[in-house]
């Protein structure tokens, strides 16, 4: 479905992304792991697109040199030259790492701003379900985006996300600052999600152990290389991530 491969990302001469490989198929949720600094966003942008149009933008303010090379194949396709807008109508969608919700509109328009790429009929049936599988944000329909909680505003925006009709949703650190509770919440919907709207995901976290529970395949980050993966089984199995990323 989604797979870089080769994948190098330079800002200037520091390398942010050392030849990464990595793929999500259909219906699976892939975990990328790993610590700060460890390339996580940046994979993330590179496989969304984003880091051509930071390219762009850094180019015309006379700024850093941004170096993307490899491969992104989408659905056998190439697409590492396709820009984060077409990407996205292709139904590659990044719910962005803090967040990123627009805090002066109410949970309301944020959702129906996620749904420009939808047609009128698509974007009523997502509403209607992003409010199902969030039920707290069916209550908070009117309120600011900027007055909601932490959780509240992750839960809002994955739901913005999936207005925008993903195949593939790409979550960078959606657990950042949250509760526990939370956390394990969140993770449960995002399964429910996956297995009711037959999305694939890619969640990027610092920490393994409130994703693990619902990830087929990861793959561990470590200064911008993909140094381990596998099933959850064989990881779990694994002593080294084990001490690493569990703590146990
Ligand atoms: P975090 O958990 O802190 O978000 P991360 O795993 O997402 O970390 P990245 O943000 O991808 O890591 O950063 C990878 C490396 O690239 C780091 O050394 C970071 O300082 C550097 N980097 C990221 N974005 C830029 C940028 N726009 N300009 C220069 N260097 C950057």
């Amino acid at each position: 479905m989604l797979e870089a491969s080769d994948l190098m990302v330079f800002y200037e001469n520091n390398l942010a992304l050392n030849n990464v490989h990595i793929r999500c198929d259909r219906n699976q949720i892939v975990g990328v792991f790993g610590a700060n600094s460890a390339g996580k966003s940046t994979l993330m942008h590179a496989l969304s697109g984003i880091v051509l149009d930071m390219q762009k933008k850094e180019m015309m303010a006379g700024g850093e040199r941004i170096t993307v090379a490899g491969s992104v194949r989408y659905q056998e396709k190439e697409v590492m030259t396709v820009s984060p807008s077409r990407r996205a109508k292709m139904g590659i969608v990044l719910c962005p790492e803090r967040r990123r919700i627009f805090k002066e509109s109410t949970v309301l328009e944020n959702l129906k701003i996620g749904g420009y790429l939808a047609s009128p009929s698509q974007a009523r049936e997502t509403l209607a379900y992003v409010f199902e599988v969030f039920p707290a944000l069916s209550r908070l329909k009117n309120r600011i985006g900027g007055f909601l909680s932490g959780g509240e505003q992750q839960m809002l925006a994955i739901g913005r996300a999936l207005m925008a009709q993903p195949k593939i949703l790409l979550l960078d650190e959606p657990l950042l600052g949250l509760s526990p509770l939370m956390q394990a919440m969140l993770m449960r919907t995002t399964r429910e999600i996956r297995d009711q709207r037959k999305i694939s995901i890619i969640v990027s976290e610092q920490y393994a152990r409130p994703v693990f529970p619902i990830v087929d395949y990861a793959f561990i980050l470590e200064n911008g290389s993909a140094v381990l993966e596998g099933t959850r089984e064989a990881l779990m199995d694994n002593p080294d991530v084990r001490s690493a990323y569990f703590g146990v």
